[in-house]
Protein backbone atom coordinates (compact mmCIF):
# COMPACT_ATOMS: atom_id res chain seq x y z
CA UNK A 1 0.00 0.00 0.00
CA UNK A 2 1.24 3.70 -0.97
CA UNK A 3 2.84 5.27 2.15
CA UNK A 4 0.81 8.75 1.63
CA UNK A 5 2.47 10.23 5.09
CA UNK A 6 6.03 9.41 3.32
CA UNK A 7 4.41 11.30 -0.21
CA UNK A 8 3.49 14.19 1.42
CA UNK A 9 6.69 14.71 3.56
CA UNK A 10 8.82 14.18 0.29
CA UNK A 11 6.50 16.76 -1.25
CA UNK A 12 7.01 19.02 0.67
CA UNK A 13 10.25 18.29 0.85
CA UNK A 14 10.81 18.99 -2.60
CA UNK A 15 8.93 22.33 -2.70
CA UNK A 16 9.94 23.83 0.30
CA UNK A 17 12.96 25.37 -1.40
CA UNK A 18 10.87 27.32 -4.05
CA UNK A 19 9.04 29.47 -1.69
CA UNK A 20 11.14 32.16 -2.69
CA UNK A 21 10.33 32.01 -6.46
CA UNK A 22 6.69 33.35 -6.20
CA UNK A 23 5.73 36.83 -5.40
CA UNK A 24 2.57 37.72 -2.76
CA UNK A 25 -0.46 38.94 -3.85
CA UNK A 26 0.28 42.65 -3.24
CA UNK A 27 -3.15 44.26 -5.11
CA UNK A 28 -5.15 43.63 -1.61
CA UNK A 29 -3.02 45.27 0.86
CA UNK A 30 -3.78 43.27 3.73
CA UNK A 31 -2.55 39.89 2.04
CA UNK A 32 0.97 41.79 0.78
CA UNK A 33 2.04 41.83 4.21
CA UNK A 34 2.22 38.24 4.46
CA UNK A 35 5.53 36.50 5.47
CA UNK A 36 6.44 34.37 2.27
CA UNK A 37 8.32 31.62 4.21
CA UNK A 38 5.09 29.68 5.95
CA UNK A 39 4.01 26.74 3.69
CA UNK A 40 1.97 24.08 5.05
CA UNK A 41 -0.08 21.37 3.71
CA UNK A 42 -2.68 18.65 4.37
CA UNK A 43 -4.15 15.41 3.15
CA UNK A 44 -7.69 14.64 4.36
CA UNK A 45 -8.50 11.02 3.98
CA UNK A 46 -12.36 9.66 4.64
CA UNK A 47 -12.04 7.38 6.79
CA UNK A 48 -10.94 10.96 9.15
CA UNK A 49 -7.38 10.43 8.86
CA UNK A 50 -5.39 13.69 8.55
CA UNK A 51 -1.62 13.60 7.62
CA UNK A 52 0.26 17.19 7.72
CA UNK A 53 3.20 18.74 7.35
CA UNK A 54 4.70 22.34 7.97
CA UNK A 55 2.34 25.05 8.49
CA UNK A 56 -0.79 23.63 8.48
CA UNK A 57 -2.30 25.18 11.37
CA UNK A 58 -1.51 28.53 10.54
CA UNK A 59 -4.89 30.30 8.82
CA UNK A 60 -4.73 32.02 5.81
CA UNK A 61 -6.72 33.60 3.69
CA UNK A 62 -8.57 31.32 1.37
CA UNK A 63 -9.87 33.76 -1.07
CA UNK A 64 -10.68 32.23 -4.28
CA UNK A 65 -10.53 28.96 -2.74
CA UNK A 66 -13.92 30.16 -1.51
CA UNK A 67 -15.61 29.95 -5.11
CA UNK A 68 -15.54 26.31 -5.16
CA UNK A 69 -17.81 26.02 -1.85
CA UNK A 70 -20.57 29.00 -2.79
CA UNK A 71 -20.81 27.12 -5.96
CA UNK A 72 -21.60 24.32 -4.36
CA UNK A 73 -24.25 26.15 -2.19
CA UNK A 74 -25.85 28.06 -4.91
CA UNK A 75 -26.03 24.55 -7.44
CA UNK A 76 -27.66 23.17 -4.07
CA UNK A 77 -30.06 26.31 -3.51
CA UNK A 78 -31.04 27.25 -7.23
CA UNK A 79 -30.10 24.15 -9.28
CA UNK A 80 -29.05 24.26 -12.80
CA UNK A 81 -31.24 27.71 -13.31
CA UNK A 82 -27.32 28.59 -12.06
CA UNK A 83 -26.06 28.02 -15.82
CA UNK A 84 -28.40 30.52 -17.13
CA UNK A 85 -26.35 33.35 -15.36
CA UNK A 86 -22.74 31.94 -15.48
CA UNK A 87 -20.75 29.40 -17.97
CA UNK A 88 -18.45 26.46 -17.34
CA UNK A 89 -16.05 26.95 -20.38
CA UNK A 90 -12.33 27.87 -19.42
CA UNK A 91 -11.39 31.55 -19.69
CA UNK A 92 -7.82 31.44 -21.19
CA UNK A 93 -7.67 34.65 -19.10
CA UNK A 94 -7.02 36.85 -15.94
CA UNK A 95 -8.92 36.01 -12.91
CA UNK A 96 -10.23 39.43 -12.94
CA UNK A 97 -10.70 39.99 -16.83
CA UNK A 98 -13.31 42.40 -18.09
CA UNK A 99 -13.00 41.77 -21.60
CA UNK A 100 -14.53 38.64 -22.15
CA UNK A 101 -17.05 40.06 -20.56
CA UNK A 102 -17.87 42.25 -22.70
CA UNK A 103 -17.58 40.20 -26.01
CA UNK A 104 -20.17 37.84 -24.15
CA UNK A 105 -22.78 40.03 -23.14
CA UNK A 106 -22.13 39.56 -19.20
CA UNK A 107 -22.23 36.50 -18.96
CA UNK A 108 -19.12 35.19 -17.19
CA UNK A 109 -17.20 32.11 -18.48
CA UNK A 110 -17.32 30.11 -15.53
CA UNK A 111 -17.88 30.06 -11.68
CA UNK A 112 -14.12 30.46 -10.70
CA UNK A 113 -13.05 33.50 -12.92
CA UNK A 114 -14.21 36.61 -10.55
CA UNK A 115 -16.88 37.75 -12.91
CA UNK A 116 -18.39 34.14 -12.76
CA UNK A 117 -17.84 33.63 -8.96
CA UNK A 118 -19.61 37.13 -8.00
CA UNK A 119 -22.62 35.94 -10.51
CA UNK A 120 -23.01 33.02 -8.47
CA UNK A 121 -22.80 34.62 -5.31
CA UNK A 122 -25.40 37.01 -6.41
CA UNK A 123 -27.78 33.68 -7.34
CA UNK A 124 -26.98 32.29 -3.96
CA UNK A 125 -28.17 35.11 -2.33
CA UNK A 126 -31.78 34.72 -3.76
CA UNK A 127 -33.27 37.72 -2.44
CA UNK A 128 -32.06 37.59 0.73
CA UNK A 129 -30.04 39.42 3.40
CA UNK A 130 -26.29 40.00 2.37
CA UNK A 131 -25.31 39.36 5.99
CA UNK A 132 -26.99 36.24 6.72
CA UNK A 133 -25.89 34.77 2.84
CA UNK A 134 -22.24 35.51 4.53
CA UNK A 135 -23.52 34.19 7.47
CA UNK A 136 -24.50 30.80 5.67
CA UNK A 137 -21.36 30.46 3.79
CA UNK A 138 -19.00 30.66 7.03
CA UNK A 139 -21.30 27.99 8.88
CA UNK A 140 -20.96 25.93 5.66
CA UNK A 141 -16.87 26.50 5.60
CA UNK A 142 -17.30 25.26 9.76
CA UNK A 143 -19.07 22.66 9.56
CA UNK A 144 -16.78 21.03 6.39
CA UNK A 145 -13.76 22.03 8.00
CA UNK A 146 -15.48 20.35 11.02
CA UNK A 147 -13.75 23.32 13.36
CA UNK A 148 -16.36 26.25 14.91
CA UNK A 149 -13.36 28.04 15.30
CA UNK A 150 -13.05 29.45 11.10
CA UNK A 151 -13.51 33.12 11.36
CA UNK A 152 -14.21 35.27 8.99
CA UNK A 153 -10.53 38.01 8.78
CA UNK A 154 -12.45 41.33 8.79
CA UNK A 155 -9.43 43.60 8.74
CA UNK A 156 -8.85 41.23 5.39
CA UNK A 157 -12.56 41.87 3.79
CA UNK A 158 -12.41 45.89 4.55
CA UNK A 159 -8.63 45.91 2.41
CA UNK A 160 -10.70 44.30 -0.57
CA UNK A 161 -13.72 46.55 0.13
CA UNK A 162 -11.65 49.39 -0.20
CA UNK A 163 -9.68 48.03 -3.24
CA UNK A 164 -12.12 46.82 -4.55
CA UNK A 165 -12.69 49.22 -7.76
CA UNK A 166 -12.15 46.12 -10.57
CA UNK A 167 -14.45 43.46 -8.68
CA UNK A 168 -16.94 46.29 -8.70
CA UNK A 169 -16.52 46.94 -12.16
CA UNK A 170 -17.26 43.23 -13.28
CA UNK A 171 -20.31 43.07 -11.16
CA UNK A 172 -21.93 46.89 -12.64
CA UNK A 173 -20.88 45.59 -16.07
CA UNK A 174 -22.71 42.16 -15.68
CA UNK A 175 -25.54 44.72 -14.13
CA UNK A 176 -25.42 46.63 -17.17
CA UNK A 177 -26.02 43.50 -19.26
CA UNK A 178 -28.83 42.41 -16.53
CA UNK A 179 -27.33 39.80 -15.51
CA UNK A 180 -27.12 40.89 -11.36
CA UNK A 181 -30.39 40.74 -9.58
CA UNK A 182 -28.94 42.23 -6.48
CA UNK A 183 -27.53 45.34 -5.98
CA UNK A 184 -24.14 45.83 -6.81
CA UNK A 185 -22.91 46.57 -3.16
CA UNK A 186 -25.24 43.71 -1.41
CA UNK A 187 -22.76 41.00 -3.68
CA UNK A 188 -19.64 42.02 -3.77
CA UNK A 189 -19.82 42.66 0.37
CA UNK A 190 -20.63 38.92 0.60
CA UNK A 191 -17.88 38.22 -2.06
CA UNK A 192 -15.55 40.09 -0.03
CA UNK A 193 -16.24 38.14 2.84
CA UNK A 194 -15.73 34.91 1.28
CA UNK A 195 -12.64 35.61 0.39
CA UNK A 196 -11.63 36.87 3.45
CA UNK A 197 -12.34 33.37 5.02
CA UNK A 198 -9.16 32.25 7.08
CA UNK A 199 -8.55 28.47 7.36
CA UNK A 200 -5.68 26.21 7.97
CA UNK A 201 -4.47 23.36 5.48
CA UNK A 202 -5.54 21.18 8.12
CA UNK A 203 -9.60 22.89 7.87
CA UNK A 204 -9.41 23.30 4.22
CA UNK A 205 -7.95 19.44 3.03
CA UNK A 206 -10.95 18.68 5.47
CA UNK A 207 -13.25 20.57 4.39
CA UNK A 208 -13.01 19.64 0.21
CA UNK A 209 -13.80 16.00 1.40
CA UNK A 210 -17.31 15.97 0.68
CA UNK A 211 -16.10 17.03 -3.25
CA UNK A 212 -13.65 13.93 -3.40
CA UNK A 213 -16.57 11.26 -2.15
CA UNK A 214 -19.17 12.60 -4.80
CA UNK A 215 -20.49 15.07 -2.65
CA UNK A 216 -20.99 12.98 0.56
CA UNK A 217 -19.14 14.50 3.87
CA UNK A 218 -18.21 11.14 5.01
CA UNK A 219 -16.98 12.07 8.49
CA UNK A 220 -20.52 13.83 8.87
CA UNK A 221 -23.12 11.60 6.83
CA UNK A 222 -24.32 14.07 5.15
CA UNK A 223 -25.18 14.26 1.23
CA UNK A 224 -24.41 18.00 0.16
CA UNK A 225 -24.71 17.96 -3.03
CA UNK A 226 -25.82 15.08 -5.67
CA UNK A 227 -23.35 13.01 -6.91
CA UNK A 228 -23.53 14.13 -10.08
CA UNK A 229 -23.25 17.55 -9.26
CA UNK A 230 -19.87 16.68 -7.30
CA UNK A 231 -18.69 15.50 -10.44
CA UNK A 232 -19.06 18.46 -12.42
CA UNK A 233 -17.97 20.96 -9.68
CA UNK A 234 -14.89 18.66 -10.13
CA UNK A 235 -14.69 19.19 -14.00
CA UNK A 236 -15.04 22.81 -13.68
CA UNK A 237 -12.25 22.60 -10.94
CA UNK A 238 -9.88 20.54 -13.47
CA UNK A 239 -10.46 23.50 -16.39
CA UNK A 240 -10.89 26.82 -14.65
CA UNK A 241 -9.56 26.37 -11.35
CA UNK A 242 -6.33 28.02 -12.30
CA UNK A 243 -7.12 30.84 -14.97
CA UNK A 244 -4.83 31.34 -17.49
CA UNK A 245 -2.77 28.31 -15.80
CA UNK A 246 -5.59 25.54 -15.64
CA UNK A 247 -4.53 23.20 -18.42
CA UNK A 248 -0.15 23.97 -17.09
CA UNK A 249 -1.69 22.96 -13.67
CA UNK A 250 -4.09 19.37 -15.30
CA UNK A 251 -0.95 18.52 -16.98
CA UNK A 252 1.69 18.72 -13.79
CA UNK A 253 -1.06 17.43 -11.27
CA UNK A 254 -3.74 16.05 -12.92
CA UNK A 255 -6.38 16.53 -10.24
CA UNK A 256 -9.33 19.00 -9.78
CA UNK A 257 -7.72 22.13 -7.83
CA UNK A 258 -8.61 25.21 -7.02
CA UNK A 259 -5.78 28.48 -6.22
CA UNK A 260 -6.46 31.47 -4.11
CA UNK A 261 -4.38 34.69 -4.20
CA UNK A 262 -3.79 34.08 -0.65
CA UNK A 263 -1.47 31.21 -1.65
CA UNK A 264 -3.71 28.67 -0.98
CA UNK A 265 -4.80 25.57 -2.96
CA UNK A 266 -7.29 22.80 -2.56
CA UNK A 267 -7.13 19.58 -4.92
CA UNK A 268 -9.37 16.56 -4.95
CA UNK A 269 -8.45 13.31 -5.80
CA UNK A 270 -12.30 11.98 -6.30
CA UNK A 271 -12.37 8.93 -4.21
CA UNK A 272 -9.36 9.02 -2.73
CA UNK A 273 -8.98 12.36 -0.11
CA UNK A 274 -8.58 16.31 -0.52
CA UNK A 275 -5.24 18.09 0.00
CA UNK A 276 -4.99 21.69 0.87
CA UNK A 277 -1.45 23.59 0.36
CA UNK A 278 -0.11 27.31 1.42
CA UNK A 279 2.98 28.91 0.40
CA UNK A 280 2.07 32.73 -0.63
CA UNK A 281 4.18 33.54 -3.48
CA UNK A 282 2.35 33.23 -6.19
CA UNK A 283 3.30 32.48 -9.91
CA UNK A 284 2.39 34.93 -12.50
CA UNK A 285 -1.33 33.64 -12.98
CA UNK A 286 -1.76 33.89 -9.26
CA UNK A 287 -1.20 30.29 -8.14
CA UNK A 288 0.83 29.27 -5.27
CA UNK A 289 4.29 28.60 -7.17
CA UNK A 290 6.01 26.20 -4.35
CA UNK A 291 1.99 24.57 -3.95
CA UNK A 292 1.77 23.46 -7.13
CA UNK A 293 5.20 21.90 -7.25
CA UNK A 294 4.15 20.21 -4.17
CA UNK A 295 0.87 18.86 -5.63
CA UNK A 296 2.79 17.89 -8.77
CA UNK A 297 5.30 15.49 -6.78
CA UNK A 298 2.31 14.40 -4.38
CA UNK A 299 -0.26 13.26 -7.10
CA UNK A 300 2.90 11.26 -8.71
CA UNK A 301 4.77 10.06 -5.65
CA UNK A 302 1.02 8.65 -4.32
CA UNK A 303 -0.02 7.87 -7.88
CA UNK A 304 -3.39 9.79 -8.21
CA UNK A 305 -4.66 11.22 -11.30
CA UNK A 306 -8.39 11.09 -12.79
CA UNK A 307 -6.53 10.16 -15.94
CA UNK A 308 -5.38 6.61 -14.81
N1 LIG B 1 -10.48 38.19 -3.60
C1 LIG B 1 -9.62 38.05 -4.76
C2 LIG B 1 -10.09 39.00 -5.81
O1 LIG B 1 -11.27 39.15 -5.94
C3 LIG B 1 -9.68 36.65 -5.24
C4 LIG B 1 -8.75 36.33 -6.39
C5 LIG B 1 -8.08 34.98 -6.23
O2 LIG B 1 -7.96 34.48 -5.12
O3 LIG B 1 -7.65 34.41 -7.26
O4 LIG B 1 -9.33 39.62 -6.49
Amino acid sequence: MTDLARCLAEAYAVALPHRRDGKVADYIPALAAVDPMQFGMALALPDGTLHVEGDADTPFSIQSVSKVFTLALALRRIGSDLWTSVGREPSGSAFNSVVQLESEQGIPRNPLINAGAIATTDRLIDGRDGDAVADEILAFMRARAGDPGVEIDLDVAASEARTGARNRSLAYFMDAFGNLRHPVETVVGVYFRQCAIAMSCRQLARAGLFLAMEGRDPLTGEQLVDPHRARRINAIMMLCGHYDNSGEFAFRVGLPGKSGVGGGILCIAPGQGAIAVWSPGLNEAGTSLAGAIALEHFAYAAGWSVFD
